[in-house]
């Protein structure tokens, strides 16, 4: 019982441990682009988003 205990809390430590540690990302999905970095204009064609420049990607 008390070897099951230990495991558990182990468990827990590691799952804090690779929160805290996890880097956190300076970069957001681009709201206007959805992250897809291009707009699909009337004719199906693609424009790049002004927002993120084409990446999909913005700072936060
Ligand atoms: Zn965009």
């Amino acid at each position: 019982m008390i070897r099951f205990l230990i495991i558990i809390v182990l468990i827990l430590l590691i799952v804090f441990l690779v929160r805290a540690l996890t880097p956190r990302s300076e970069y957001t999905l681009c709201e206007r682009c959805d992250g897809r970095g291009y707009w699909l204009a009337t004719r199906g064609e693609r424009d790049k988003c002004d927002a993120c420049g084409g990446s999909g990607k913005v700072l936060r």
